[in-house]
C-alpha cells in the first residue's frame, strides 16, 4: 500500500474520502491494475484479532476502507482521524454509476439465487451502459474451479463479491492469482439492498450514525454477532487511556 493508512488494532485503513477512493479505483481500472478491496467494520477488525489466517488475508488487500462509524470513531479516539466512513454499499453504487458512464464490465457474485437475479435486473434497468458480463449466486460449490475461470474469461472491471465476511475475503484471496485484471471488492449484504429486498437505514439514521442500530432492529438475528461491538469500543477506550498516560 502506498497511500497513508491509519492502523486500528493493527488493521491498516486507507486515509481517504469516499469520492477520492472512487477516483482511485476508476484510475486503477483504467490502468488495468488488479485490486483487492476490503470494506472493514469493527466486526472484521475484531475477527482479525483472533484469526491469524484472516489477518494475513487483510494484509494482502490493496485497500481497507472504514466501513462503519465505529472505525471512524476509533481513529478519532487514538488521535489519527479518518476523514469519513467509506462503506461497501456506497462504493458499489458509485462504481456502478462510473461503470454505466464509461461502459465498463461488471460481475455480480453472491447472495441467494433470487436476490442475485433481482440485483442483476436492477443493474440492467438502472445502469443500461453497464456490460453485465456475468452473475453467480453465493451458494455455489467452492471446490468447483469453473467460477473463477468464467470470471477470468469475462474480464470484468468490477467484481462485487457479496458472500458476507469472512467468506468474501477468503474467496477473493484464494482466487486472486487466477485473475489478470479487475477490482475485487467484498460488499457484504449490498446485493440484498440493491435487489430491493433489504432497506438501508433512512438517511436521518445514517446521519446520526445509527445505521448499525437500524440493522439490528430490522434483522434482530444479528444481535449475537454484534456483541463484539461493545468489546471493540472497550479495547479502543483502553488504547486511548494508554495513549494519554
Ligand atoms: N451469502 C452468500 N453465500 C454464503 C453466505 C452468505 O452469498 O455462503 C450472502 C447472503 O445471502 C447475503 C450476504 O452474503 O446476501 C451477506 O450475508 P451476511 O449478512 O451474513 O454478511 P455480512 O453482513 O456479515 O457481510
Amino acid at each position: 500500500m502506498t497511500q497513508t493508512t491509519v492502523r486500528i488494532l493493527d488493521v491498516p485503513f486507507i486515509h481517504t474520502t469516499h469520492r477520492a477512493f472512487i477516483d482511485t479505483l476508476v484510475e486503477r481500472t483504467e490502468t488495468n491494475q488488479k485490486t483487492f478491496v476490503v470494506t472493514a467494520n469493527p466486526e472484521i477488525v475484531m475477527h482479525a484479532q483472533v484469526d491469524n489466517e484472516y489477518k494475513a488475508i487483510l494484509e494482502r488487500a490493496d485497500y481497507i476502507t472504514a466501513d462503519g462509524i465505529g472505525i471512524v470513531k476509533a481513529a478519532q479516539l487514538i488521535g489519527q482521524p479518518l476523514p469519513e466512513r467509506v462503506s461497501g454499499y456506497d462504493i458499489m453504487m458509485d462504481l456502478l454509476k462510473e461503470a454505466d458512464a464509461r461502459k465498463l464490465k461488471v460481475f455480480l457474485l453472491g447472495a441467494s439465487e433470487t436476490t442475485n437475479a433481482q440485483a442483476a435486473e436492477r443493474v440492467r434497468t438502472d445502469f443500461p451502459g453497464i456490460d453485465l458480463v456475468g452473475t453467480q449466486h453465493g451458494f455455489f460449490d467452492w471446490e468447483d474451479p469453473s467460477l473463477a475461470a468464467r470470471i477470468q474469461a469475462a474480464q470484468p472491471d468490477f467484481v462485487f463479491v457479496a458472500l458476507g465476511f469472512p467468506r468474501q475475503e477468503l474467496w477473493i484471496n484464494q482466487h486472486l492469482d487466477q485473475f489478470t485484471k479487475g477490482i475485487f471488492i467484498g460488499v457484504g449484504g449490498s446485493l440484498d439492498v440493491l435487489s430491493g429486498n433489504v432497506q438501508r437505514a433512512p438517511e436521518i439514521w445514517q446521519k446520526m450514525n445509527l445505521e448499525w442500530f437500524y440493522r439490528l432492529v430490522k434483522q434482530p438475528s444479528r444481535w449475537k454477532r454484534m456483541l463484539v461491538l461493545p468489546q471493540f469500543a472497550l479495547v479502543m477506550l483502553r488504547k486511548r487511556g494508554q495513549h494519554k498516560k
